[in-house]
């Protein structure tokens, strides 16, 4: 079975949902495929306070206004997990479950997932110790030992949401600078420096193995500088060191950049003709909902530009 529309939106994170308003604004009949939640990335975070318009939101509260704001102009929403999209020329389609769809236009949200540290033991604890996401496993270590790798803004925000919890946060970080933004950086100096301070902190280490029976017991890290290596004990593990972007469901190879996100114009066009791309997958200097929703309303506005004429 084939289902034909006029843009195929993969990926319902703030950028896939703003390029389905506008694409649906502009008279398209629009499909948004989702495989897990509406939202994305942003219902993992509970305080946002850099959104225009809410001096105050949660993730999730953010992700069903813009999802409310959506389907109120007709989007089409399945969740399904596109696994494969195929170009035939002015055609592409989108291989879902057994469900194929069909459009002129593809806007490629799918974001990015988390990095895996890669290191031995690493897979062996998920969800028995080793975690990614903070605010949905946080409090399972209340009064626990935990850990937080990474030194950007997710890292940073974890320790700060774990100090509130946890018995001791551990900082493992393979720098002493931090990537995160200055506000966060200020918040962490400012609660590792107080006088009962949670935070102890491993700068210039790697983790580089992770040890236990049936769930994670310790990890061994390594001082850069020095070689010197330590085994911390510790009940969890939350990995916080970046992410890596989705492009490999396409069957032809789009233009990336050395990271691996996908190149686009300033009409958020990529390398082949009728794909567009916005948000987290793609290169960029700033990864924000901000950012997001504005690489989104453009992508919608080119896609359906681009499906006019072709009418
Ligand atoms: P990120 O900014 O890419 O930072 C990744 C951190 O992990 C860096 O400290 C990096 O170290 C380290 N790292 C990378 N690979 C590593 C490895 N293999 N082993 C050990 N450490 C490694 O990632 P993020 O914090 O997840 O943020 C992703 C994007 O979302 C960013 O654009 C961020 O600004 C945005 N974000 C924003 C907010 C907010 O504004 N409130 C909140 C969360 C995320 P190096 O610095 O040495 O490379």
């Amino acid at each position: 079975m084939e289902k034909r529309y006029d843009i195929i939106i993969i990926g319902a994170g703030p950028a896939g949902m703003t390029a389905g308003i506008y694409a649906q604004r502009a008279g398209m009949k629009c499909l948004t495929l989702e495989k897990m939640t509406v939202g994305g990335q942003i219902v993992l975070t509970p305080h946002i306070e850099n959104y225009p318009g809410y001096k105050l939101i949660s993730g999730t509260e953010l992700s069903e206004k813009m999802f409310e704001q959506d389907k109120s102009f007709g989007m089409d929403f399945e969740y399904a997990e596109a696994h494969k999209i195929e170009t035939q020329g002015n055609i592409k389609k989108v291989k879902a479950g057994d469900v194929t769809y069909s459009a002129p236009a593809i806007i490629l949200s799918m974001g990015a997932f988390s990095r895996s540290l890669g290191v031995e033991g690493d897979k062996n604890y998920i969800g028995k110790g080793v975690s990614y996401c903070a605010t949905c496993d946080g409090a399972f270590f209340r009064n626990k030992v935990v850990a937080v790798v990474g030194g950007g803004n997710t890292a940073l925000e974890d320790i700060e949401y774990l100090s509130s919890l946890a018995k001791k946060v551990i900082h493992i970080n393979r720098r002493s600078e931090f990537r995160a933004d200055n506000v966060n950086i200020q918040s962490y100096n400012k609660l590792a420096k107080e006088k009962d301070s949670k935070i102890e902190a491993y700068l210039g280490y790697v983790v580089e193995k992770l040890n236990g029976e049936d769930r994670l017991e310790s990890v061994d890290i390594k001082n850069l500088e020095t070689n010197k290596k330590e085994t911390i004990k510790l009940d969890g593990l939350f990995v916080a060191i970046g992410r890596v972007p989705q492009t490999e469901i396409l069957d032809r190879e789009l233009k990336l950049d050395d990271a691996g996100y996908i190149l686009v114009n300033e009409k958020m066009e990529t390398s082949i003709e009728g794909i567009y791309a916005c948000g987290d997958i793609t290169h960029k200097m700033l990864r924000q909902i901000a950012t997001a929703t504005g690489d989104g309303s453009i992508a919608g506005t080119s896609a359906s530009i681009y499906v006019k004429k072709l009418k």
